[in-house]
Parts: structure tokens; sequence; C-alpha cells
């Protein structure tokens, strides 16, 4: 089972992937984090997508779908594969049959989360990360207990370099511009086509989409 998380910068993608992939034992491919891995270990893959995440475009397709297919390939085979921000463009979409297509399978579900563009910038110039162990915070919806420390570890919440406000208006424009066209796109083939309203709670939004899901696309709480 393979099924494309779509849906623009701060709708709770990452989140609600996470928590599919844990309740459902599926594996979650996220170039995001890929990539900021790659950064931090300033490998040639991080310096090369560095200057384009900075500003808020894309990085070139010919990088992200080397880095995708070279990750899809080692995948074990067996479960669901949830992929988090891939493809974003119509030929990372093209380039994701043809490497899916040589591994014997393709996309089943393409799931779009929606929200409104005011409650996407607040979600997204809000976020925080603990720099020790990952734990998400939001400073309007979420916050931590004491300003900028973490609940859990008291280390010092970081802020996404591309999360400011200015980039995150751009963000949110490179994603109608280059990727919204993927409705279209998966609309006219075989893959289930799911829309989820984003702007509810985290569970509400989780239960919305383990009820689509399973009526349309057949999945358990097992994950089969
Ligand atoms: P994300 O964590 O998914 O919001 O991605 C952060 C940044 O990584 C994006 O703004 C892009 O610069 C880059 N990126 C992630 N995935 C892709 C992709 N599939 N194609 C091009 N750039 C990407």
């Amino acid at each position: 089972m393979i099924l494309v998380l779509l849906g623009p910068p701060g709708v709770g993608k990452g989140t609600q992937g996470e928590m599919l992939a844990e309740d459902l034992g599926w594996h979650r491919l996220a170039t995001g984090d890929v990539l900021r891995a790659a950064r931090r270990e300033g490998t040639r893959l991080g310096r090369e997508a560095q200057r384009y995440m900075d500003r808020g475009d894309l990085v070139p397709d010919e990088i992200i779908v080397g880095m995708v297919r070279e990750r899809l390939e080692r995948l074990e085979s067996g479960g669901g594969v949830i992929l988090d921000g891939f493809p974003r463009t119509v030929p990372q979409a093209e380039a994701l049959d043809e490497v899916l297509g040589e591994l014997g399978s393709g996309v089943d579900g393409v799931l779009e989360l929606t929200a409104p563009d005011e409650v996407l910038v607040k979600r997204i110039s809000g976020r925080r990360s603990c720099a020790e162990c990952g734990k998400l915070y939001n400073t309007y919806f979420d916050p931590p207990e004491v300003d900028g420390r973490c609940d859990a570890c008291g280390s010092s919440l970081t802020h996404r370099d591309d999360d400011d406000a200015e980039t995150v208006a751009h963000r949110l424009d490179v994603y109608r511009a280059q990727t919204e066209p993927l409705v279209d796109f998966y609309r006219g083939t075989a893959a289930e086509l799911i829309r989820v309203d984003g702007d509810r709670s985290m569970s509400d939004v989780q239960g919305a989409i383990r009820s689509a899901l399973q009526q349309r696309l057949g999945v358990d709480g097992d994950g089969q």
C-alpha cells in the first residue's frame, strides 16, 4: 500500500503521517526530514538543498527523485508506505510512477489535507521543536509551560529557518503553483483521491483519516 500525503505547509502532514505510520506499523518517508538531516550532517545533498530550502523554494526534481528512489529501493517489502512531502511537482509524480512500476507497485491512495491560509500561517510561524528530544510545540495553540523551553527535557526550543513569515507566504505560493496541480494529476490515475479537512483537532483529523482509509482503501487497524 502506497499512500501519498498531500497538503500545504502547516496543514499537519508530518504530525498526521507520524501518527498513522506508528498506529499502522507502516514506513514513513518524509523528504523534508531527510533533507534537514542531510543539512545537519553537512553531506553533499544537504549542501545542495540548503539554498532552495532557505528561500522556501523546491529543491530540483532530479535531486529529490534520486534521493527517494534510493530509499524506496531499500525498503523491505510488505506493509504500507506513507510518502510525506513527495511528490511535490507533476514531474516528481511521473518519476514516482516509474520507480514504483519498476518495483511492481503503484500509488494506491492520495490523502489531501486542507486548511485555510490564515490557519496555516499561524501553525507554521508558531511552530517550535525541542533540539534535544524532538517534541513539537506551537506558540499559539500548544505553548510550552516555560517560554522557549521543552516541558519534557528542559532543553531550548528551536524554530525552523524556513518558518519565518515571509518564507511561509512564499512556500504557500509555491504549493499553489507547483504542488496543488497534483490533485488533478492523480484524478486521472487509478489512485483513490481522499480529501480530509485538516482544520480540526489533531485527534479529529486522525479519526477522519482512519475512517476514510477504512472505507475507501479497506485499511483496517492492523494496517492491512
Ligand atoms: P517540508 O518539511 O516537507 O515542509 O519541506 C521543507 C523544504 O524541503 C521544502 O520547502 C523544500 O525546500 C524541500 N523539499 C521537501 N520535499 C521536497 C520535494 N518533494 N521536492 C522539492 N523540495 C522538497
